[in-house]
Formats: C-alpha cells, structure tokens, sequence
C-alpha cells in the first residue's frame, strides 16, 4: 500500500455552497490519519472511510474551520460507536478549547501536544510538524511512509515567511494553503496567494503541488492559473472527495 491524499473538504476561512472546510484521510503505512477536521469534513469523511476505523487525527491550530467537526467525531466514538482511545495531535490550545464545549476528551480521545520540531510516528508514518507563520500556534506537517519512501507535506495555513523547505527536502506532494489571488497579496494577510504558494514550493524543490484552503467566492481555475505560472509547472487545485494517489 502506498500513500494517498483524499480531499473532505477545502474551503478557506468559511464553508462555502456544497464545500466544507479544511480535512483530508492520508492513508498509508498500514493506518487511517485525519489531518484537520474543519465544518463539514467530519461529514464527507464517512463516504470514504468508517469512522471507527480512524487511527489518529492531527490538528494544525485552534482557528475553528480547521478542527471544530472533532466535536461530532468525539460524540460518534463515545456515544454511537461505543469507542475510546482515538489519539488526537495537535497544539495544545486546542484541548482546552474542546473541553469547555464538550467536556473531557479522554477516555474517548488521547491527547498528544505537539509543537515545533516534534516528531511522530502513527503506524509504518512518520509526522515531522513545523510551525508556520500564522495568527495562533499553526503546525506544518510532513508524513513519510518509510516502506515506499514517499512523502507529503501540508502546509495548514501560512503567510508568506514559511517553507516546505523547514520539512526537508524530497516533498513528492505539497497541500499548499492558497487563501488568496495575487490581485489580494496587498492586503498582507497571514495566508497564502497561489502566486506565492508556487513561488514557495517551486524554491523548495517539491515534485508535485496541490492548492487548497481557496476563498470560496473565488473560480477555482484562476487559482490554477496562477499558481501554475509561479510554479513553473501545472498544479491542481483540491477537489473535495477527490482521492490523490503519490
Ligand atoms: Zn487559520
């Protein structure tokens, strides 16, 4: 088994008609890893996946469109599933926030803090984080698959400042955030252009590039377009309930 990426949603900043916020199933290394868990992603998770058959789920930062559906993932496994013992990552912050809406997360969820230069390992994966440049504590992660040597990085959500570059070297697939149009880059936000997302991944050397986390008034093709043209080569931008192969 190799590793693959599937889209549960890719909405930036606020869901959009028919389009949740941030999450994606990487499955590889012989476990099932959720990697944020935005409004709506929970949902689209159980087309691709039983939701008992999660082995982790690991959270770039408290900013609610990036994790706010683990409330109904904890209700599921304690309540529907009868479940305990789901390890969640993330920055600490997130816990707490968790707790004063729903309670205690253990013994359902297991909660590991993660911070800058941690290093996991979930099944035959390897998480390395890297904190990114953004308005609270955001965690990068890069995840190897040690049997077929591939990797992939996300970014979670960055300014211009941070690098795939600070997860090493031999990126096969980078989920690059990509908020904003180039026309937008003035307004100097803590997040991404496609523009700037391509320049950025093309000076760190990955072989593939995946934009996500667009605005959702925005054509996804004029993201394409754009970050096709700093990247030096065509890249896609995320489809919700598309599946990537590495
Ligand atoms: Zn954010």
């Amino acid at each position: 088994m190799s590793l693959s990426l599937t889209v549960l949603g890719c909405s930036g900043s606020y869901p959009g008609p028919d389009a949740a916020c941030s999450g994606y199933l990487v499955q590889g290394g012989g476990v099932n890893v959720v990697l944020d868990l935005g409004p709506g992603s929970l949902a689209n998770l159980q087309r691709h996946l039983d939701l008992g058959a999660i082995d982790a789920v690991v959270l770039s930062h408290r900013h609610p469109d990036h994790w706010t559906d683990l409330t109904g993932l904890e209700v599921a496994w304690r309540y529907g599933l009868e479940l305990e013992g789901l390890a969640v990552y993330g920055p600490s912050e997130i816990a707490g926030l968790s707790e004063m809406l729903s309670g205690p997360l253990a013994p359902t969820l297991v909660w590991h803090d993660v911070a800058d230069g941690d290093e996991v390992e979930i099944g035959g994966l390897r998480l390395r984080f890297s904190r990114t440049l953004h308005y609270v504590e955001t965690l990068a992660v890069r995840i190897d698959d040690a049997e077929s040597g591939l990797s992939l990085a996300y970014s979670a959500d960055t300014g211009p400042g941070w690098s795939f570059d600070s997860l090493g070297s031999g990126i096969d697939l980078a989920l690059c955030e990509a908020t904003h149009l180039a026309a937008d880059e003035a307004r100097g936000t803590l997040h991404l252009s496609a523009r700037q997302a391509g320049v950025m991944a093309r000076s760190a050397g990955v072989s593939r590039l995946l934009l996500t986390h667009q605005w959702p008034e925005y054509d996804p093709e004029l993201f394409r377009v754009e970050g096709s043209e700093a990247f030096g080569a065509p890249v896609d931008v995320a489809v919700t309930n598309e599946r990537y192969d590495l």
